[in-house]
């Protein structure tokens, strides 16, 4: 039987996730815990509903529905109980009955081959952007019998395929990624050992190992750092992460400034947001610690982005 992947989103178009314009396959399931995550839908490794309070016109069809009662109250009150509900085994009474979608299930089972269908269906516009195919999370290592077949049909019809991981994985799992992968896209949040674990709930050094090993392979590179003030915008963490990324020669650095924009994902989860009350960083913050970078890479002809909207060049 073909090897199923749980995948949260097929986004047909981005321009963030590599060169060119890309669709990406978001895959369910993360090993962080990342408390200023924007895709918390995505870190559970099962199928989950949410609901939407905004649009909710309090019918009452779900909670009457629902066999194991998991579903209660209405607006701001609104919560389903994650510990009876039993949509990751199929169950969908809630989202069949609503009138108004405001119930959604987070997560479809589907094999390489229908992925890969879906997303051949724009592969002609690929090659005249110059883009592919991303194949992103939650974290895209948690499933990796179903992405390396997803990766060898992909290459097999000459896509290019960006990944975006947090690589904090088995290092096998990410050799047996890395001939099928044009370009690896890898956050480093923290570069001490402790404040990483603060704030994502696992150490940093699995996941500098990982990307010395992917570096010294030869593998193009781009890390992605999210700007949180008050966590890892500090001068000092920001000038060691230019330093390791000069000594394993890697030359593209995107500076992601937080923001809250993810905070209503919380609202259908029933989560609380712990990051409501930071503050996002200013424009003239981010191209200051871009400066950073850049004048630490100069030598090395390091380049970087605020945002990571991809830029015409020869990566
Ligand atoms: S998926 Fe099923 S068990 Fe879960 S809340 Fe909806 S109706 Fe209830
Ligand atoms: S079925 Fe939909 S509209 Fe009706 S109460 Fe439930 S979420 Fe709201």
């Amino acid at each position: 039987m073909a090897t199923k992947g749980l995948i949260a989103d097929i986004q047909k178009y981005s321009l963030q996730d590599g060169p060119g314009i890309r669709s990406t396959v978001f895959l369910k399931g993360c090993p962080l815990r990342c408390g200023w995550c924007h895709n918390p839908e995505m870190i559970s490794r099962k199928q989950l509903v949410w609901t939407n309070p905004r649009t909710c016109v309090q019918c009452g069809g779900c909670i009457s529905v629902c066999p194991e009662n998991a579903v209660s109250g209405f607006g701001a009150e609104r919560a389903v109980d994650r510990d009876k509900c039993i949509a990751d085994q199929g169950c969908s009474k809630c989202v069949d009955v609503c009138p108004t979608k405001s119930i959604e299930t987070v997560g479809k089972w589907m094999t390489a081959e229908e992925v890969c269908r879906t997303l051949l269906k724009y592969q002609a516009f690929y090659r005249r952007a110059g883009g592919g195919v991303c194949i992103s999370g939650g974290e895209p290592t948690l499933q990796p019998e179903f992405v390396l077949e997803l990766l060898e049909r992909l290459k097999s019809e000459y896509v290019n395929v960006s990944m975006e991981t947090c690589a904090y994985s088995k290092w096998d799992i990410l050799a047996s990624f890395a001939p099928y992968v044009d370009l690896f896209l890898i956050d480093i949040k923290n570069m001490d050992p402790e404040k990483h674990r603060l704030g994502t709930g696992v150490s940093n050094e699995l996941i500098l190992e990982n990307i010395a090993k992917l570096a010294d392979m030869g593998k193009k590179i781009r890390i992605r750092t999210p700007i949180i003030p008050g966590y890892n915008d500090s001068l000092g963490n920001l000038r060691k992460e230019a330093a390791f990324l000069m000594e394993h020669r890697i030359l593209r650095v995107d500076l992601l400034p937080f923001h809250l924009t993810g905070s209503f994902k919380y609202d259908k989860l029933n989560k609380l947001y712990q990051y409501m009350d930071c503050r996002e960083p200013t424009k003239t913050e981010m191209l200051t610690h871009l400066k950073l970078f850049q004048v630490m890479g100069k030598a090395m002809g390091l380049t970087g982005t605020v945002g990571g909207t991809d830029i015409p060049e020869d990566d």
